[in-house]
């Protein structure tokens, strides 16, 4: 797809941040692209759209800016998996491992229903663990995770496999 290019090189990488080593992919300058930013979420509600998805998952916090659009446009409600301690309801949680030590993920009881067709999104995969955390969540309370969708993989670390056999779709490798 022609739009590929273009949202690919509104991707700015900062290197050493946040700590020494670490390549960091930064959106927010594709956000300042209008078209790049478009091209995004149109090509994934392109996909999207006639999947009967009813749930769109979004992660903490990039996955809050590509979410919402896609929910709207495929008529979708749009449910935030937060970092522990921020959502004011009753909450469920997953845990998952990091390279030292652990993280959580939260969703509030009741956003879901058992049986709904789930998209989770974020900005990007690393090493898995955040949206296997998201897909173990979701999956505990019987909804079904269809997709997960990241703008940019680092197939490096291969997040791919931390999966299993769920499918993910990205836009950027
Ligand atoms: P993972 O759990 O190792 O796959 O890391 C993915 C999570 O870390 C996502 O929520 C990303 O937003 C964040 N993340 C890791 N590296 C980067 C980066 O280079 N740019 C932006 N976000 C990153």
């Amino acid at each position: 797809d022609e739009r590929i290019a273009g949202i690919a090189s509104a991707i700015r990488v900062i290197p050493d941040f946040p700590k020494p080593g670490i390549m960091f992919q930064d959106i927010t300058t594709l956000l300042l692209d209008p078209k790049a930013f478009k091209d995004t979420i149109d090509l994934f509600v392109e996909r999207y759209k006639d999947k009967n998805i009813s749930v769109v998952a979004g992660i903490e916090a990039r996955g809050f800016i590509f979410g919402p659009p896609i929910a709207l446009a495929i008529g979708a409600k749009f449910v935030p998996m937060r970092k522990p301690k921020k959502l004011p309801g009753e909450v469920i949680s997953e845990e998952y491992s990091l390279e030292y030590g652990t993280d959580k993920i939260e969703m509030h009881v009741g956003a879901v229903q058992a049986g709904e067709r789930a998209l989770v999104v974020d900005d990007l995969i690393a090493t898995g663990g955040t949206l296997s955390a998201a897909i173990r969540l979701l999956e505990r309370v019987g909804v079904e995770v269809v997709e997960c969708a990241c703008v940019i993989e680092l197939p490096e670390l291969k997040g791919r496999e931390r999966l299993g056999d769920k499918p993910l779709f990205v836009l950027v490798s």
